[in-house]
Protein backbone atom coordinates (compact mmCIF):
# COMPACT_ATOMS: atom_id res chain seq x y z
CA UNK A 1 0.00 0.00 0.00
CA UNK A 2 3.43 2.26 0.92
CA UNK A 3 5.13 4.17 -2.46
CA UNK A 4 8.07 2.29 -4.02
CA UNK A 5 10.29 4.46 -3.51
CA UNK A 6 9.80 3.43 0.36
CA UNK A 7 11.31 0.30 -0.54
CA UNK A 8 14.97 1.91 -1.24
CA UNK A 9 14.54 3.96 2.15
CA UNK A 10 16.90 2.38 4.67
CA UNK A 11 15.53 2.52 8.55
CA UNK A 12 16.60 5.80 9.88
CA UNK A 13 19.73 5.02 11.46
CA UNK A 14 19.41 6.89 14.68
CA UNK A 15 15.90 5.37 15.39
CA UNK A 16 17.14 2.08 15.08
CA UNK A 17 19.98 2.76 17.28
CA UNK A 18 17.36 4.08 19.08
CA UNK A 19 15.30 1.00 19.86
CA UNK A 20 18.75 -0.75 20.51
CA UNK A 21 19.25 0.88 23.04
CA UNK A 22 15.67 0.67 24.72
CA UNK A 23 16.00 -2.92 24.05
CA UNK A 24 19.09 -3.18 26.20
CA UNK A 25 17.92 -0.25 28.98
CA UNK A 26 15.13 -2.72 29.28
CA UNK A 27 17.25 -5.60 30.07
CA UNK A 28 18.97 -3.82 32.49
CA UNK A 29 22.22 -2.27 31.29
CA UNK A 30 23.96 0.53 32.35
CA UNK A 31 24.63 2.32 28.39
CA UNK A 32 26.90 4.88 28.09
CA UNK A 33 25.49 6.54 24.67
CA UNK A 34 28.32 7.76 22.81
CA UNK A 35 26.33 6.87 19.46
CA UNK A 36 23.57 9.67 18.70
CA UNK A 37 25.36 13.71 18.38
CA UNK A 38 22.09 15.65 20.52
CA UNK A 39 24.33 18.09 23.04
CA UNK A 40 23.55 16.49 26.60
CA UNK A 41 24.43 20.23 28.08
CA UNK A 42 21.16 22.30 28.21
CA UNK A 43 20.22 25.36 26.27
CA UNK A 44 21.74 28.83 27.95
CA UNK A 45 19.36 30.31 30.73
CA UNK A 46 19.07 33.46 28.80
CA UNK A 47 17.79 32.23 25.19
CA UNK A 48 15.07 29.70 27.52
CA UNK A 49 14.16 32.91 29.34
CA UNK A 50 13.92 34.35 25.60
CA UNK A 51 11.40 31.64 24.64
CA UNK A 52 9.31 32.10 27.66
CA UNK A 53 8.95 35.64 27.12
CA UNK A 54 7.77 35.37 23.70
CA UNK A 55 5.45 32.74 24.46
CA UNK A 56 3.58 34.76 26.68
CA UNK A 57 2.96 37.21 23.99
CA UNK A 58 0.02 36.34 21.97
CA UNK A 59 1.43 37.48 18.85
CA UNK A 60 3.94 34.77 18.60
CA UNK A 61 0.50 32.38 18.78
CA UNK A 62 -0.34 32.56 14.65
CA UNK A 63 0.89 30.91 11.44
CA UNK A 64 4.57 32.44 11.49
CA UNK A 65 5.97 34.30 8.08
CA UNK A 66 6.62 31.12 5.80
CA UNK A 67 10.27 32.41 5.20
CA UNK A 68 10.89 33.56 8.60
CA UNK A 69 10.41 36.66 10.54
CA UNK A 70 12.24 39.53 9.25
CA UNK A 71 13.99 40.15 12.32
CA UNK A 72 15.33 36.65 12.79
CA UNK A 73 16.70 37.00 9.10
CA UNK A 74 18.14 39.73 9.86
CA UNK A 75 19.80 38.82 12.90
CA UNK A 76 21.14 35.84 10.64
CA UNK A 77 22.57 37.58 8.42
CA UNK A 78 24.11 39.98 11.19
CA UNK A 79 25.82 37.04 12.71
CA UNK A 80 26.72 35.54 9.22
CA UNK A 81 28.36 39.21 9.14
CA UNK A 82 30.33 38.73 12.76
CA UNK A 83 31.26 35.73 12.50
CA UNK A 84 32.12 35.33 9.11
CA UNK A 85 32.38 38.58 7.77
CA UNK A 86 29.94 37.10 4.75
CA UNK A 87 27.29 40.23 4.06
CA UNK A 88 24.09 38.97 3.35
CA UNK A 89 20.57 40.45 2.17
CA UNK A 90 17.83 39.22 4.97
CA UNK A 91 15.36 39.37 2.44
CA UNK A 92 16.55 37.62 -0.78
CA UNK A 93 19.79 35.43 0.71
CA UNK A 94 18.04 34.35 3.96
CA UNK A 95 15.53 31.83 4.83
CA UNK A 96 14.06 30.58 8.31
CA UNK A 97 14.61 26.38 8.72
CA UNK A 98 12.24 24.06 10.92
CA UNK A 99 16.24 22.96 11.76
CA UNK A 100 18.94 22.03 9.01
CA UNK A 101 17.37 18.72 8.65
CA UNK A 102 14.27 19.78 7.40
CA UNK A 103 16.07 21.92 4.98
CA UNK A 104 18.75 19.37 3.77
CA UNK A 105 15.48 17.01 3.60
CA UNK A 106 13.61 19.47 0.75
CA UNK A 107 16.11 21.25 -0.78
CA UNK A 108 16.76 18.77 -3.57
CA UNK A 109 13.01 18.65 -4.32
CA UNK A 110 13.71 22.47 -5.53
CA UNK A 111 16.53 21.71 -7.78
CA UNK A 112 16.74 18.12 -9.18
CA UNK A 113 14.58 16.38 -11.75
CA UNK A 114 13.98 12.78 -12.16
CA UNK A 115 17.44 11.22 -12.99
CA UNK A 116 19.53 13.82 -11.86
CA UNK A 117 22.60 13.04 -10.30
CA UNK A 118 23.21 14.17 -6.69
CA UNK A 119 26.68 14.12 -5.94
CA UNK A 120 26.56 13.11 -1.70
CA UNK A 121 29.65 13.18 0.40
CA UNK A 122 30.32 9.40 1.66
CA UNK A 123 30.21 9.12 4.63
CA UNK A 124 28.17 11.51 5.71
CA UNK A 125 24.34 12.83 7.31
CA UNK A 126 22.19 9.72 6.11
CA UNK A 127 19.55 12.86 4.80
CA UNK A 128 21.79 13.96 1.66
CA UNK A 129 20.80 10.44 0.39
CA UNK A 130 17.25 9.97 1.43
CA UNK A 131 16.39 13.61 0.31
CA UNK A 132 17.70 12.73 -3.20
CA UNK A 133 15.51 9.40 -3.47
CA UNK A 134 12.55 11.51 -2.66
CA UNK A 135 13.05 14.17 -5.16
CA UNK A 136 13.57 10.83 -7.62
CA UNK A 137 17.28 11.48 -7.96
CA UNK A 138 20.31 9.32 -8.11
CA UNK A 139 22.78 9.53 -5.58
CA UNK A 140 26.53 9.61 -6.83
CA UNK A 141 28.86 8.55 -3.56
CA UNK A 142 31.68 11.20 -3.06
CA UNK A 143 33.84 9.05 -1.02
CA UNK A 144 35.90 10.41 1.86
CA UNK A 145 39.16 8.95 2.30
CA UNK A 146 41.53 9.70 5.54
CA UNK A 147 44.23 9.45 2.48
CA UNK A 148 42.47 12.98 0.89
CA UNK A 149 41.93 14.45 4.59
CA UNK A 150 38.32 13.07 4.16
CA UNK A 151 37.99 15.57 1.59
CA UNK A 152 35.72 14.58 -1.93
CA UNK A 153 38.23 13.96 -5.23
CA UNK A 154 36.50 15.58 -7.42
CA UNK A 155 38.30 14.89 -10.31
CA UNK A 156 37.70 10.84 -9.19
CA UNK A 157 33.62 11.70 -10.17
CA UNK A 158 33.09 9.74 -13.80
CA UNK A 159 32.25 11.96 -16.77
CA UNK A 160 28.73 10.73 -17.44
CA UNK A 161 27.86 11.38 -13.89
CA UNK A 162 29.35 14.95 -14.31
CA UNK A 163 27.33 15.26 -17.14
CA UNK A 164 23.75 14.86 -15.30
CA UNK A 165 25.10 16.15 -11.88
CA UNK A 166 22.73 18.79 -10.57
CA UNK A 167 23.32 19.23 -6.83
CA UNK A 168 26.05 18.47 -4.32
CA UNK A 169 25.89 17.61 -0.80
CA UNK A 170 29.15 18.61 1.20
CA UNK A 171 29.85 19.20 5.16
CA UNK A 172 32.47 21.01 6.69
CA UNK A 173 33.45 20.05 10.21
CA UNK A 174 32.13 16.74 9.27
CA UNK A 175 30.15 14.59 10.76
CA UNK A 176 30.99 11.57 10.90
CA UNK A 177 34.28 12.04 9.98
CA UNK A 178 35.32 14.85 11.93
CA UNK A 179 37.57 16.59 9.80
CA UNK A 180 37.75 19.92 8.42
CA UNK A 181 38.02 22.08 5.40
CA UNK A 182 39.75 25.21 4.18
CA UNK A 183 38.83 27.87 2.41
CA UNK A 184 40.85 26.78 -0.62
CA UNK A 185 38.99 22.93 -0.48
CA UNK A 186 35.70 25.19 -0.48
CA UNK A 187 37.32 27.43 -3.75
CA UNK A 188 38.19 24.53 -5.60
CA UNK A 189 35.00 23.24 -4.59
CA UNK A 190 33.41 26.48 -6.75
CA UNK A 191 35.46 26.23 -9.79
CA UNK A 192 34.41 22.72 -9.90
CA UNK A 193 30.74 23.40 -9.51
CA UNK A 194 31.23 26.50 -11.95
CA UNK A 195 32.91 24.31 -14.39
CA UNK A 196 30.11 21.49 -14.05
CA UNK A 197 27.27 23.39 -13.62
CA UNK A 198 26.52 22.16 -10.24
CA UNK A 199 24.55 23.72 -7.00
CA UNK A 200 26.70 23.73 -3.92
CA UNK A 201 24.72 23.02 -0.83
CA UNK A 202 27.14 23.31 2.30
CA UNK A 203 26.01 21.98 5.34
CA UNK A 204 27.61 24.00 8.03
CA UNK A 205 25.79 22.16 11.29
CA UNK A 206 29.28 21.90 13.10
CA UNK A 207 30.71 25.02 12.48
CA UNK A 208 30.65 26.58 15.61
CA UNK A 209 31.87 23.31 17.54
CA UNK A 210 35.76 23.84 17.08
CA UNK A 211 39.05 23.46 19.29
CA UNK A 212 42.49 24.96 20.27
CA UNK A 213 41.93 28.03 18.55
CA UNK A 214 40.99 26.90 15.76
CA UNK A 215 37.91 28.95 13.54
CA UNK A 216 36.11 26.70 10.81
CA UNK A 217 35.23 29.09 7.80
CA UNK A 218 32.05 28.99 6.33
CA UNK A 219 31.94 28.22 2.46
CA UNK A 220 30.19 31.34 1.52
CA UNK A 221 33.29 32.88 2.60
CA UNK A 222 34.59 31.49 -0.55
CA UNK A 223 35.33 33.81 -4.04
CA UNK A 224 32.40 33.28 -6.12
CA UNK A 225 30.31 30.88 -3.54
CA UNK A 226 27.74 32.97 -3.69
CA UNK A 227 26.90 32.41 -7.35
CA UNK A 228 26.65 28.67 -6.75
CA UNK A 229 25.64 27.84 -3.15
CA UNK A 230 23.62 27.57 -0.53
CA UNK A 231 24.69 26.86 3.18
CA UNK A 232 22.52 25.33 6.30
CA UNK A 233 23.13 25.90 9.33
CA UNK A 234 21.10 25.94 12.46
CA UNK A 235 21.22 26.58 16.06
CA UNK A 236 21.10 22.99 17.42
CA UNK A 237 24.68 21.64 18.25
CA UNK A 238 25.92 25.89 18.53
CA UNK A 239 23.51 26.83 21.65
CA UNK A 240 22.48 22.79 22.48
CA UNK A 241 19.16 23.28 20.52
CA UNK A 242 18.67 20.55 19.16
CA UNK A 243 14.79 19.67 20.29
CA UNK A 244 13.69 23.23 19.23
CA UNK A 245 14.04 23.30 15.29
CA UNK A 246 15.64 26.43 14.37
CA UNK A 247 17.98 26.46 11.34
CA UNK A 248 18.71 28.58 8.44
CA UNK A 249 19.53 28.45 4.74
CA UNK A 250 21.67 31.35 3.21
CA UNK A 251 23.60 32.10 -0.22
CA UNK A 252 22.10 32.94 -3.91
CA UNK A 253 19.47 34.60 -3.67
CA UNK A 254 18.03 32.68 -7.19
CA UNK A 255 18.64 29.60 -4.95
CA UNK A 256 16.65 30.82 -1.71
CA UNK A 257 13.94 32.27 -3.74
CA UNK A 258 13.50 28.76 -5.23
CA UNK A 259 13.93 26.76 -2.43
CA UNK A 260 11.42 29.16 -0.45
CA UNK A 261 8.56 28.48 -2.80
CA UNK A 262 9.02 24.64 -1.99
CA UNK A 263 8.68 26.01 1.69
CA UNK A 264 6.38 28.11 1.23
CA UNK A 265 4.05 25.07 -0.36
CA UNK A 266 4.81 22.30 1.85
CA UNK A 267 5.25 23.85 5.80
CA UNK A 268 4.26 27.06 7.83
CA UNK A 269 7.35 28.24 9.29
CA UNK A 270 8.47 27.94 12.80
CA UNK A 271 7.14 29.23 16.28
CA UNK A 272 7.36 32.95 16.29
CA UNK A 273 8.31 32.67 19.89
CA UNK A 274 11.13 30.15 18.92
CA UNK A 275 13.01 32.44 16.24
CA UNK A 276 12.79 35.34 18.59
CA UNK A 277 14.55 33.24 21.21
CA UNK A 278 17.02 32.48 18.40
CA UNK A 279 17.49 36.10 17.63
CA UNK A 280 18.62 36.17 21.62
CA UNK A 281 20.51 33.53 20.99
CA UNK A 282 22.69 34.91 17.58
CA UNK A 283 22.67 38.44 18.90
CA UNK A 284 23.00 37.98 22.42
CA UNK A 285 26.55 37.17 24.40
CA UNK A 286 28.51 34.68 22.86
CA UNK A 287 30.48 33.57 25.84
CA UNK A 288 27.85 30.12 25.75
CA UNK A 289 29.51 28.62 23.11
CA UNK A 290 33.01 29.26 24.14
CA UNK A 291 32.47 27.40 26.97
CA UNK A 292 30.32 24.08 25.62
CA UNK A 293 33.77 23.88 23.22
CA UNK A 294 35.55 24.01 26.62
CA UNK A 295 33.66 20.99 27.83
CA UNK A 296 33.66 19.07 24.69
CA UNK A 297 37.51 19.69 24.21
CA UNK A 298 37.89 18.17 27.56
CA UNK A 299 36.14 15.00 26.47
CA UNK A 300 37.73 14.81 23.09
CA UNK A 301 41.07 14.96 24.85
CA UNK A 302 39.95 12.67 27.59
CA UNK A 303 38.33 10.25 24.62
CA UNK A 304 41.38 10.54 22.08
CA UNK A 305 43.91 9.63 25.37
CA UNK A 306 41.96 6.95 26.13
CA UNK A 307 41.51 5.56 22.95
CA UNK A 308 45.35 5.64 21.93
CA UNK A 309 46.41 4.32 25.94
CA UNK A 310 44.25 1.23 24.38
CA UNK A 311 46.07 1.05 21.49
CA UNK A 312 44.16 2.27 18.61
CA UNK A 313 45.37 4.79 15.93
CA UNK A 314 42.87 7.82 16.58
CA UNK A 315 42.94 11.25 14.86
CA UNK A 316 42.10 14.15 17.60
CA UNK A 317 39.33 16.41 15.59
CA UNK A 318 39.73 20.37 16.31
CA UNK A 319 35.78 20.74 15.26
CA UNK A 320 32.61 19.15 15.69
CA UNK A 321 31.95 16.21 18.58
CA UNK A 322 32.88 13.30 16.84
CA UNK A 323 35.94 11.18 17.03
CA UNK A 324 36.15 8.76 13.86
CA UNK A 325 38.67 5.50 14.94
CA UNK A 326 39.49 2.94 12.45
CA UNK A 327 38.28 -0.62 13.49
CA UNK A 328 38.85 -4.13 11.36
CA UNK A 329 34.79 -4.47 11.08
CA UNK A 330 32.66 -1.72 12.21
CA UNK A 331 29.43 -3.12 12.84
CA UNK A 332 31.05 -6.15 14.90
CA UNK A 333 32.85 -3.89 16.64
CA UNK A 334 29.82 -1.74 17.50
CA UNK A 335 28.02 -4.91 18.38
CA UNK A 336 30.54 -5.78 20.77
CA UNK A 337 31.06 -2.46 22.40
CA UNK A 338 27.48 -2.49 23.25
CA UNK A 339 26.95 -6.49 23.90
CA UNK A 340 29.78 -6.56 25.88
CA UNK A 341 30.95 -3.16 27.41
CA UNK A 342 27.50 -1.19 27.52
CA UNK A 343 28.48 1.49 25.03
CA UNK A 344 26.51 2.42 22.18
CA UNK A 345 28.63 3.93 19.38
CA UNK A 346 27.61 4.09 15.55
CA UNK A 347 29.05 1.99 12.79
CA UNK A 348 30.67 3.54 9.74
CA UNK A 349 28.60 2.25 7.44
CA UNK A 350 25.47 3.73 8.78
CA UNK A 351 26.85 7.06 7.04
CA UNK A 352 27.43 5.13 3.77
CA UNK A 353 30.01 1.91 2.00
CA UNK A 354 33.28 4.69 2.76
CA UNK A 355 32.23 4.60 6.19
CA UNK A 356 33.07 0.45 6.41
CA UNK A 357 36.56 0.24 8.65
CA UNK A 358 35.39 3.26 10.60
CA UNK A 359 33.15 3.71 13.90
CA UNK A 360 32.09 6.88 15.41
CA UNK A 361 32.42 8.00 18.66
CA UNK A 362 30.23 11.04 19.66
CA UNK A 363 31.58 13.21 22.65
CA UNK A 364 27.96 14.05 24.19
CA UNK A 365 28.23 12.68 27.85
CA UNK A 366 30.41 13.86 30.38
CA UNK A 367 34.15 13.17 30.93
CA UNK A 368 33.68 10.73 34.09
CA UNK A 369 31.28 8.37 31.78
CA UNK A 370 33.89 8.86 29.12
CA UNK A 371 36.66 7.57 31.06
CA UNK A 372 34.06 5.11 32.00
CA UNK A 373 33.37 3.83 28.59
CA UNK A 374 37.60 3.56 28.09
CA UNK A 375 37.76 1.71 31.96
CA UNK A 376 35.22 -1.08 30.13
CA UNK A 377 37.06 -1.57 27.11
CA UNK A 378 39.90 -2.33 28.58
CA UNK A 379 38.43 -4.36 31.09
CA UNK A 380 36.78 -6.35 28.49
CA UNK A 381 39.97 -6.56 26.17
CA UNK A 382 38.65 -4.17 23.47
CA UNK A 383 41.93 -3.02 22.36
CA UNK A 384 43.43 -1.73 18.86
N1 LIG B 1 23.75 18.07 9.38
C1 LIG B 1 24.53 17.25 10.07
C2 LIG B 1 25.86 16.88 9.51
C3 LIG B 1 24.10 16.73 11.29
O1 LIG B 1 24.89 15.90 11.97
C4 LIG B 1 22.82 17.08 11.77
C5 LIG B 1 22.30 16.53 13.03
O2 LIG B 1 22.87 15.69 13.67
C6 LIG B 1 22.05 17.95 11.01
C7 LIG B 1 22.54 18.42 9.81
C8 LIG B 1 20.66 18.35 11.42
O3 LIG B 1 20.63 19.11 12.55
P1 LIG B 1 19.37 20.01 12.91
O4 LIG B 1 18.23 19.57 12.07
O5 LIG B 1 19.14 19.79 14.34
O6 LIG B 1 19.78 21.40 12.55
Amino acid sequence: MYAKRLDNLPPYLFAQIDALKAQKRAEGIDLIDLGVGDPDLPTPKHIVDALCEAARDPSTHHYPDYLGMLAYRQAVASWYDQRFGVKLDPKKEVLALIGSKEGIAHIPEAFVNPGDYVLVSDPGYPVYKTSTLFAEGKSHPMPLLEENGFLPDYAAIPKDVLKNAKLMFIGYPNNPTGAAASIDFFEETVEFAKDNDIIVVHDNAYSEISFDGYKSPSFLQAKGAMDVGLETHSLSKTYNMTGWRIGMCVGNAGLIEAFGRVKTNIDSGVFDAVQRAAITALTGPQDCVAQACAVYQERRDALVTGLRSLGFDVTSPKASFYVWMKVPDSVEFVAKMINEAGIVITPGTGFGASGAGYVRFAMTRPVDRINEAVRRMKECGIRG
